[in-house]
């Protein structure tokens, strides 16, 4: 594997599991360190972080609830003093699907604490370093629900199309920093169709229509992601990783959709 991160340091928030935890072992493997997040029991906290350092590099978990400012802070002024952020991977996210006239506000509260406004306040602290030392990525795990939307994914769809609208801005605002040769700082969206994760579990088992699990994922697929087959999140992973070359470096304010010609339709 090419260690071109070696000597960065990377957050990756919602590493514990999914994509998140794919996304780290990816960086810790390209040679940084990698600081993790997310919930979880002191058992799959530890199991997370051996998976990620048994891929090559450092690793440590930050804890923070996301749903709570202070909390983001804290954990990024810990992180910083670890190292400072080079690559900063916002990929927490959570869902619930109801229809709009059911959905608990609190749900709505929450969608958007975690899968928006945790990545408003991440970038917020970590861009002007990024800027000053002319090297940075940032990734924001938003989803084909910042593209297109579909019924029954109200909060979700509006935290990932906020998401996709927050990068643009950040994209456009540091687009002149660093040069080509110190890998300028970028901003981008990657935007999953289906990925194997626990996240859709809930969707899988509602599809399944009184038959089995591989019955709820092809219907799932039927309806909207015309390859028919779901990503792995080892897949998402790799995007993320080539995105972190220096020569991405004019890849910027993209929101690159991963879904089986999903919005291609
Ligand atoms: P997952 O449930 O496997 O992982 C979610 C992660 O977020 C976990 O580490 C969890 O601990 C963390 N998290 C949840 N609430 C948190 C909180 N309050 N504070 C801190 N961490 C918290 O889900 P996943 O499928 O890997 O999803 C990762 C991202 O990818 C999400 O933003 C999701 O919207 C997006 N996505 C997923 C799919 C898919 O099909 N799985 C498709 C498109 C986009």
């Amino acid at each position: 594997m090419d260690r071109f991160l070696q000597g960065r340091t990377a957050l990756v928030t919602g590493s514990t599991s999914g994509i998140g935890l794919a996304i780290a072992e990816a960086l810790s493997a390209a040679g940084a360190r990698v600081a993790i997040n997310g919930l979880g029991s002191a058992e799959q906290l530890e199991a997370a972080l051996k998976r990620v350092t048994d891929a090559g590099s450092e690793a440590r978990h930050f804890d923070a609830d996301l749903r709570k400012p202070e909390q983001i802070t804290g954990m990024l002024d810990a992180v910083q003093a670890w190292g400072e952020i080079d690559v900063l991977v916002n990929c927490a996210g959570i869902q619930h699907a109801a229809p709009l006239a059911e959905q608990p506000a609190q749900k709505w509260d929450d969608i958007i604490a975690i899968n928006l406004s945790a990545a408003f306040h991440t970038m917020q602290h970590v861009l002007p370093g990024m800027g000053e030392r002319g090297f940075g990525r940032v990734l924001n795990i938003a989803s084909v629900h910042g593209l297109v939307a579909s019924k029954n994914k109200a909060p979700y769809v509006a935290s990932k199309f906020g998401i996709v609208g927050l990068s643009k801005v950040a994209a456009l605002e540091y687009a002149a920093a660093g040069s080509r040769d110190s890998g300028g700082v970028t901003v981008n969206c990657v935007c999953p169709g289906w990925v194997e994760t626990p996240l859709i579990e809930p969707q899988i088992q509602a599809h399944r229509n009184g038959g089995s699990r591989d019955d709820g994922v092809r219907a799932l697929l039927e309806e909207k992601q015309p390859s028919q087959r779901m990503s792995l999140p080892e897949d998402i992973a790799a995007m993320v990783v080539w995105l972190c070359r220096r020569e991405s470096h004019n890849v910027t304010g993209a929101a690159m959709p991963i879904d089986g010609a999903w919005t291609a339709q």
